[in-house]
């Protein structure tokens, strides 16, 4: 079944795979990150609330998040699968994404890793930053991301490997060649 997860530190590509991905697929790429980002944009509550969290690179606090998911995955189209990107970001989410699955007699299929070492991380955000001016990709922001990730996020590889659900891909490299591998690792 395609209930999937990608997971990997910031600037891994996970965003960029995961439309490629859920496009094969035929399942939507859900991004809490752009969830609320397009929030921001459009000045509505959620993003309100989210905002200072996402600008100085902490996680926006999981009653927001939790709750934006369940209702996003409750929608028609999450109904036969779903390619969840940036979600769940710490143990708490996992056991609130394992409630939200459970209550629709669902679980999570597959966990996509995706990996890549620090200072390729670091060049490709400082590199998107000049690209797409997202207000989170200054260096300071961007050192403090990477941080939080391997404080509260890493800690789910090993959750998620215990179940058996990981699957290791290697981010560097073409973007064609890593959607490849990630196909390859699903078939
Ligand atoms: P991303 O686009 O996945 O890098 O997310 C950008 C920012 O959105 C993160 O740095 C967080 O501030 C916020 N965010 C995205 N997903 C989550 C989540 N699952 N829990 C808490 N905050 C999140």
């Amino acid at each position: 079944m395609n209930r999937l997860l990608i997971i990997g530190p910031p600037g891994a590509g996970k965003g960029t795979q995961a439309v490629k991905i859920a496009e094969k697929l035929n399942i939507p790429a859900i991004s809490t990150g752009d969830i609320f980002r397009k929030n921001i944009k459009e000045e509505t509550e959620l993003g309100k609330e989210a905002k200072s969290y996402i600008d100085s690179g902490n996680l926006v606090p999981d009653s927001v998040t939790n709750r934006m998911v369940r209702s996003r995955l409750a929608e028609a189209d999450a109904a036969e699968g779903f390619l969840l990107d940036g979600y769940p970001r710490n143990p708490a989410q996992v056991t609130e994404l394992d409630a939200i699955l459970s209550d629709m007699g669902q679980q999570v299929d597959k966990v996509l890793l995706l990996v890549a070492d620090n200072d390729e991380l670091v060049q490709r955000l400082l590199a998107r930053a000049a690209k797409e001016g997202r207000s989170d990709d200054n260096e300071e922001v961007i050192r403090h991301r990477l941080k939080v990730y391997a404080e509260e996020t890493q800690p789910l590889i090993s959750l998620y490997s215990q179940r058996g659900l990981v699957t290791e891909i290697d981010g560097l490299g073409e973007i064609e060649e890593v959607t490849s591998r990630i196909m390859a690792a699903l078939a």
